[in-house]
């Protein structure tokens, strides 16, 4: 399996980047991420203040994919999340939901053994996700840095990013350009103390091109749900965009009128915080796959 090491790294999302290697369609590959701090954390005793801030949230790639053309949609199974055996988390003043709360900087150091994180004593079961993520931003979309959520993915931090979930991304430039990284052993929806469980891992994926398809926002397809991810700079922002575009996808998969898609839409999508603590916040709305089925919303793009 071809693997795309850890020191290949960005910091800006562009839409013009070189990229490091290249993948085909069907091709399972293997992309080593480091965890938001670079690795720098690496005690309980290390000072906040000593990290630099310039490496943070580096994303691995960018991997061209083969065949990928501006106007497609890029389609990235998450075959597998292996994370190592220990991360952190941390409080920083002003930082988070209650940053104002904060007095003083904490790191934890948490170990992973076999499928738990020992917090404190408690064994918390893991559930692997991928922070950032995303593709080359279009031209006009501007550029973007790694700790940013856009229409181009970026930092999500979105908990239903886990294996056997499926992204679909909007392609821009030719390749698509795809980087990812701050990969968490586990968090809750909304991230409100500003990290997750901070983890190095190695992820698993593999990649299609759907071709002459377009879309806004990057969508996760779960067992049970479509969920359109959406961000903007409140809440209400992007739970308006993120029920925006579900409606119009229930109104173009489902062929009927906009109001009744408004209805339905307020009968079975829910509305998920992702998180809240990034430049941008990020909402999802879920549409159950019994309602509308993938193929269906794509098929009628
Ligand atoms: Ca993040
Ligand atoms: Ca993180």
């Amino acid at each position: 399996m071809k693997v795309i090491p850890g020191d290949k790294v960005i910091y800006t999302f562009k839409h013009d980047m070189d990229y490091v290697d290249k993948v085909s369609v069907g091709e399972r590959f293997k992309v080593v991420t480091n965890d938001c701090w670079f690795q720098q954390i690496k005690s309980e005793n290390q000072a906040i203040e000593q990290i630099d801030f310039n490496v943070v949230n580096p994303a691995t790639g960018p991997i061209y994919v083969e065949g990928a053309e501006p106007g497609d949609v890029l389609k990235v199974k998450i075959i597998d999340i292996a994370v190592a055996d220990y991360g952190s988390a941390a409080v920083i003043p002003n930082e988070g939901l209650l940053g104002d709360k904060v007095t003083k900087p904490v790191v934890k150091i948490i170990r992973v053994e076999e499928d738990y994180a020992i917090f404190n004593g408690m064994k918390l079961s893991i559930d692997p996700m991928i922070g950032v993520i995303g593709v080359a931003p279009a031209l006009e979309d501007g550029e973007w840095p790694t700790g940013s959520p856009w229409h181009h993915g970026g930092n999500m931090d979105t908990t239903d990013i886990k294996i056997g979930s499926t992204l679909y991304f909007p392609v821009n430039q030719r390749g698509a350009l795809l980087a990812l990284g701050d990969c968490h052993a586990r968090m809750g929806d909304g991230e409100v103390c500003v990290t997750g469980l901070e983890i190095g891992a190695e992820v698993t994926l593999e990649v299609d091109v759907i071709k002459h398809k377009s879309i806004t926002w990057p969508i996760v397809e779960t067992d049970e749900y479509v969920m359109i991810i959406a961000s903007g700079d409140s809440l209400e922002k992007a739970s308006y965009e993120a029920t925006s575009q579900a409606v119009e996808y229930l109104k173009s998969g489902l062929k009927m009128s906009w109001e009744d898609a408004y209805m339905l839409a307020s009968l079975v999508v829910d509305l998920k915080i992702s998180q809240l603590v990034d430049p941008k916040v990020t909402v999802r709305a879920a549409i159950p796959k019994y309602v509308l089925p993938i193929n269906k919303l794509m098929e009628a793009l």
